[in-house]
């Protein structure tokens, strides 16, 4: 499979009736395609997936998850978005190659990372050597595996939130405001619930969520332990939502995992998205909730962006002339 022939796959979404919108860009200025299935009013429900390079079989089973939900009409009450490649930019290198990269620069920097290696078939990071999954703003760096200079994996950026991907996500999941988020991994075929420091009424909450999913797709559940700066941490530990990490497919096959396992993994995970969204319905009725009001948010448009960068530069240009004015006084 190349890059294009996945990006492919998603945009074909639309020929079949579904909306595509931006949920971001990445570094490279790539779109972050996203789409919504469902009611835009009610309880609202995020699935992200392709965040690290390696694991494109997230986005396919993503957009069969899609596929079926809309074809069949069953979503209603509520809305489910999808994020098929949280990624863009690593996924290209894993598929085509390192010479898929323009930039000399780059393609020499991402090579030494690799151990001058050119197969970059189990590359995880983003354009940049961080490992987005790394990079959230939840108790970050403080992870066992985490590393603190550039790489291929684990490196946890020089600042949180320093990646245009992980902005991405955050500004789209602020905006939709989801009740609940899954982010599709590979492999293991485990999910992942929870966060340090998490209160017992929150984790008990998330357990009883994360023991539906399990019985459902018949992947154990564990509880996320030495783990942080991940999208799912930060939806627990800054939203206070629970948030899932599925690994898909067998932990003995190889990265990445190819195609020809895909139906498999799709019968196991085909109606995630569904009970995913009946139980945040549920937990939503004991909670104080008012429904978001959303819509199709193609999130970081240049026309936005050129207004608030306008209206910063405006304020820091008024500022700037009431000090010297202040100095003027002073003098
Ligand atoms: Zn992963």
């Amino acid at each position: 499979m190349t890059y294009q022939e996945l990006v492919g796959r998603i945009v074909a979404l639309q020929d079949e009736g579904l909306e595509l919108f931006n949920a971001g860009k990445s570094v490279l200025g790539k779109n972050i395609l996203a789409t919504h299935v469902g009611d835009y009013s009610g309880v609202q429900i995020l699935i992200q997936g392709g965040i690290h390079a390696r694991e494109y079989i997230s986005s396919l089973l993503m957009i069969e998850q899609a596929r079926n939900l809309f074809k069949n009409d069953l979503v209603h009450g509520g809305g489910i978005y999808f994020i098929f490649l949280t990624n863009p930019d690593g996924a290209e290198i894993v598929l085509d190659g390192i010479d898929s990269v323009s930039c000399d620069i780059t393609r020499q920097y991402l090579t030494i990372a690799n151990n001058g290696s050119v197969d970059f078939s189990q590359y995880k990071a983003n354009i940049n050597l961080v490992d987005l999954n790394t990079n959230f703003n939840a108790d970050w760096g403080g992870g066992s595996q985490n590393v603190f200079c550039p790489s291929t994996e684990d490196f946890v950026g020089f600042y949180p939130e320093s990646e245009r991907e992980v902005r991405s996500l955050v500004n789209f999941t602020l905006k939709t405001k989801p009740l609940l988020t899954i982010s599709y991994h590979s492999k293991g075929n485990v999910i992942y619930y929870g966060f340090e420091n998490q209160s017992s009424e929150d984790i008990a909450r998330d357990q009883a969520i994360g023991e539906s999913l399990s019985e459902l797709t018949g992947y154990p559940l564990i509880f996320t332990e030495n783990s942080t700066g991940g999208y799912k941490d930060w939806c627990i530990n800054s939203l206070k939502i629970p948030a899932y990490t599925i690994e898909v497919g067998d932990a003995s096959l190889p990265h990445p995992i190819g195609e020809e396992n895909l139906q498999e993994i799709y019968i196991k995970n085909k109606d995630v998205p569904l009970l995913a969204l009946e139980k945040a319905k549920e937990y939503a009725k004991q909670i104080d909730f008012t429904s978001p009001i959303v819509q199709n948010i193609n999130n970081g448009k240049q026309k936005s962006n050129a207004k608030g960068y306008n209206a910063r530069i405006q304020r820091f240009i008024e500022r700037r002339n009431s000090n010297w004015s202040g100095n003027s006084q002073r003098r």
